[in-house]
């Protein structure tokens, strides 16, 4: 076992999914032409005043209390300055000294995560490397866009435990609709501050590694980074408190800049923007309209559905698969043989496909409809595979596509009959071992069977036919 212990602290910046930026009515739509959504206030010119969008107020308000924080009544903003070409007023507008969140948790596998707080800002522009003229351009249509930033407590210590705290928190938001959390496009950025001791010590120092996008590449930070430190200790050098930048592709960390105190902010109240009230009607309002979140999910579906808790957890690890799920259970009523088709079936193509289970979009009706022709026999499970390949690439229609391609089951019984007559004259043998105790066999002449009916037989039919021929 090793001697040394791994802590983690994560800080998540999620930007919200309100329709307009956090301070101005610019549209907050990602992509499209730079420069194209913005006006005096996010450009930061002189004279142009800020107004807060109350949206984005109750989005923070949503994931604090998702994430069981208490919330601060009295809010408000403060400035924190830094220059960067990508923040045009030289100044961020944040929340230093009143996050609105504070004191939350999120509970992972036997453990407790505690967030210290969740608190507003805006987000920054971007900066374009064009290296085809080598020069720098900078699109300032995100500036503006409205973020929380989510600080949790240091109390992970493995990277299993740090996947799983980012996987609860952006099922929880993404349940909440307030964020789209897609991380490779950087609507949720997670920064992971890592350092090591010896078991039972003070911490160690700590570094910081900004911007991984995605739940790999932060398992293998996690580990890369952790190597790191614990070789930097054993041949006596010291680790610098920095900002590293993680490279997945050479798996290690290479500093950035010596991380800054709080101070070389100068932080201040900012002075354009009112202090508010978060009340008591407000909260109420919130919490009466909260969507069901995947922790109720978890104790419902089993209950309800009768899933396993093994089940359970995979469809509530992704809004879309929940979605999907009770949407199409309604309908085939069948909760077990659609969870089963989810988790079997379109989780494993979608993996095949290396495509991204939070962005899947299939019409419950038409999955609904593939279950049940299967479960009534009148498609066999690999025709109704098929189908919904094809359903994942465009929007079919289900029974024409059937239809087209023949894929009705034959059930009937003298096309069976017929085949099951052909087959045990042409395997005298196999017949005899059967009929002599080999079960095994059976496998095989049914497989026969099939192939005689180039594999749209109706299994329980055949099953039937067959058994009866050979008795
Ligand atoms: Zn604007």
């Amino acid at each position: 076992m090793s001697l040394y212990e791994t802590v983690v602290g994560l800080e998540i910046h999620v930007e919200l999914a309100t329709e307009s930026k956090v301070f101005c009515g610019c549209s907050t739509k990602f992509g499209g032409e730079p420069n194209t959504k913005v006006c005096p206030v996010c450009m930061g010119l002189p004279g142009s005043l800020p107004r807060l969008n109350e949206k984005a107020v109750e989005y923070a308000l949503r994931a604090g209390l998702a994430l069981n924080c208490e919330i601060t009544r009295n809010a408000k903003f403060d400035r924190k300055h830094y220059f960067y070409p990508d923040l045009p007023k030289a100044y961020q507008i944040s929340q230093l000294y009143l996050p609105l969140c504070v004191n939350g948790y999120v509970d992972i596998t036997g453990k407790r995560v505690n967030i210290r707080e969740i608190h507003m800002e805006e987000d920054a522009g971007k900066l374009v490397h064009d290296l085809w003229t080598d020069e720098t351009l900078v699109d300032f249509n995100r500036c503006g866009v409205p973020l929380i930033e989510i600080v949790t407590q240091p109390d992970m210590r493995t990277a299993d435990e740090v996947v799983e705290t980012v996987r609860a928190i952006r099922a929880a938001l993404a349940a909440l609709g307030v964020s789209d959390v897609k991380m490779q496009e950087g609507s949720m950025r997670v920064d992971v501050n890592l350092s090591v001791r010896e078991f039972g010590h003070e911490f160690g120092t700590r570094t910081e590694m900004k911007n991984i996008n995605s739940l790999k590449s932060i398992a293998r930070a996690v580990a890369g980074e952790s190597k790191r430190q614990i070789e930097l200790i054993e041949t006596g050098k010291k680790i610098t408190q920095e900002t590293r930048r993680w490279d997945d592709n050479k798996d290690t960390s290479y500093a950035m800049r010596v991380k800054e105190d709080a101070h070389d902010y100068r932080y201040m109240p900012d002075p354009d923007l009112s202090p508010f009230l978060i009340t008591e009607e407000q909260l109420t309002h919130i919490r009466r309209t909260q969507p069901e979140l995947p922790e109720a999910k978890r104790l419902r579906y089993p209950k309800e559905y009768g899933l396993s808790a093994y089940d359970t957890d995979i469809l509530i690890s992704e809004r879309t698969l929940c979605v999907l799920f009770e949407g199409a259970a309604e309908i085939t009523r069948k909760p077990k043989d659609t969870a089963n088709w989810i988790i079997g079936e379109v989780l494993s193509i979608l993996k095949e496909r290396g495509e991204p289970a939070d962005e899947l979009s299939l019409d419950k009706d038409k999955f609904a409809r593939i279950i049940t022709l299967v479960a009534d026999g009148a498609i066999n499970r690999a025709a109704g595979r098929r189908v919904l390949r094809a359903l994942l690439d465009s929007d079919i229609d289900v029974d024409a596509y059937v239809k087209q391609n023949g894929l009705e089951a034959i059930g009937g019984a003298s096309v069976v009959d017929d085949a099951v007559k052909k087959v045990v004259a042409a395997n005298a043998d196999s017949v005899a071992k059967f009929r002599s105790g080999s079960e095994k066999v059976f496998g095989f002449l049914m497989g026969q069977v099939m192939k005689e009916l180039k594999g749209k037989g109706d299994p329980a039919a055949l099953k039937k036919a067959l058994e009866e021929a050979l008795l």
